[in-house]
């Protein structure tokens, strides 16, 4: 979830109300207000802490055996903090965030197995938040199955208006229990399909190879590679931006079929391409997302707050990847996921001609247009502030975690292209 601090959402204001309170003053304190009220260092001493580095809960990788039943949390984007044995075939699996406070993304992922065919009851519990994604499920040669309903039991919890703003309200519920079949298999549960930084790496190496012509990194001062691959060079660039939020997988699949489209092999997409550089940065968080982090790097740091001040590396290194690349006319795409699809912007964004028609065009083919929200920062921490500021038309696009991936795939590609025609038109 990108841009939810300043709303009240039930899984991080629990504990943390009180932080979160200060951090939407923060944001939100010069909204409506003249600029006579904008003390600009008193604003970057606040994101300068904010920023900062802090310490993360270590977790350790490593295997639990009980018995004939064996848990893991080692492999990349692995999460399992504590596993125990609650009582005969009863098992409880911890699950913390990196830091305290955060934005509520749960994020779990754990191997198990059996070395006779046992059946056990899972209860997935989280320290001070709520449930929030439904348990999906993997074999060594299947994808991501979601667990059937009929195996999972929910505690009584109580209800709370649903943060995806649909009007509707949801349950929260403190923990859920799964109840599962084991064999010497060896299966993964998880919060969203695990896809860890070299998974993507192998992904973007195996596809698009003949459409994109340079590949590359940028790596600041002990910090991850933080990689990107282009197109040929062109009069104007395109950036395409991913998962700083390391659970944001839904954005990470529209974000590859987004490049699909663009690099699709016809007429569209070539005289695109003659015109628009594409420069695509899939992962602005890859240790975040292999350490199996809910929201942050190392450096315990939300990145999309980092953008002004780039205070930690992988936003240094995306930085400079960006400003290297920048051409006569720019625009920056960051995709994210969160409950339901929504669009954000900035209120010059919801005025600049480009994002404008590129938008009408999109929902005129959409079966129902996806909602939009003007945000508004005092500062540009975030990336498509960040990139207003050097003068780009900027957009996010949070898709829903939870949208079939046929889904996925049909909206990105209606996006892209509606992006590459109202572009080609606007010249
Ligand atoms: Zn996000």
């Amino acid at each position: 979830m990108c841009h939810s601090s300043h709303s009240p959402i039930p899984w991080s204001i629990r504990s943390h109300g009180r932080a979160l309170g200060a951090l939407s003053a923060l944001l939100l304190g010069v909204v409506g207000a003249g600029q006579s009220t904008f003390d600009k260092q008193a604003a970057q001493d606040s994101v300068s802490r904010m920023t900062a580095s802090r310490p993360v809960l270590a977790q350790d990788l490593r295997q639990w055996d009980f018995g004939p039943v064996h848990f893991s949390n080692d492999f990349p984007g692995g999460r399992a903090n504590h596993v125990r044995n609650a009582d005969g075939s009863r098992y409880e699996v911890l699950i913390e965030p990196e830091v305290t406070p955060i934005n509520g993304s749960p994020w779990y992922a754990f191997a198990l197995w059996a070395d006779t065919a046992h059946t056990i009851t899972v209860r997935l519990r989280y320290s001070e938040f709520h449930h929030r994604y439904h348990p999906l499920r993997k074999y060594r040669n299947t994808g991501w199955e979601p667990i059937p309903t009929t195996d999972l039991s929910y505690p009584d919890g109580p209800t709370h208006a649903h943060p995806g703003q649909t009007g509707d309200t949801i349950q929260l519920h403190p923990y859920v229990d799964v109840q599962l079949n084991l064999t010497s298999d060896t299966s993964w549960i998880a919060a969203q399909p695990v896809i860890a930084s070299a998974d993507e790496e192998d992904w973007w190496d195996g596809h698009l190879r003949e459409h994109l012509n340079e590949r590359g990194y940028g790596r600041a001062e002990n910090g991850p590679k933080i990689r990107y691959y282009a197109t040929p060079d062109a009069d104007r660039s395109l950036f395409v931006i991913g998962r700083q939020h390391p659970p944001e997988v839904t954005g990470a699949l529209a974000l590859r079929a987004f490049a699909e489209r663009l690099c699709a092999n016809d007429s569209l997409a070539n005289a695109f391409q003659a015109a628009w550089r594409v420069v695509f940065i899939p992962i602005v968080n890859p240790d975040g997302v292999d350490l199996g982090h809910w929201r942050c790097n190392p450096g315990g740091v939300d990145l999309n707050r980092d953008w002004w001040l780039a205070q930690q590396p992988e936003t240094q290194a995306v930085r400079s990847i960006i400003e290297g690349q920048m051409r006569s006319q720019n625009l920056l795409v960051d995709l994210h996921s969160t409950w339901k699809d929504i669009l954000y912007l900035t209120s010059k964004g919801e005025h600049n001609p480009v994002i404008q028609k590129w938008l009408a065009l999109a929902d005129e083919r959409m079966e129902r247009p996806v909602p939009r929200k003007v945000i508004e920062f005092f500062a540009p921490i975030t990336s498509m502030q960040w990139a207003e500021e050097q003068g780009f038309s900027a957009l996010v696009y949070e898709v829903g975690e939870d949208v079939p991936m046929s889904e996925v795939r049909k909206r990105a590609f209606i996006y892209a292209e509606t992006l590459m025609i109202s572009l080609l038109k606007d010249q």
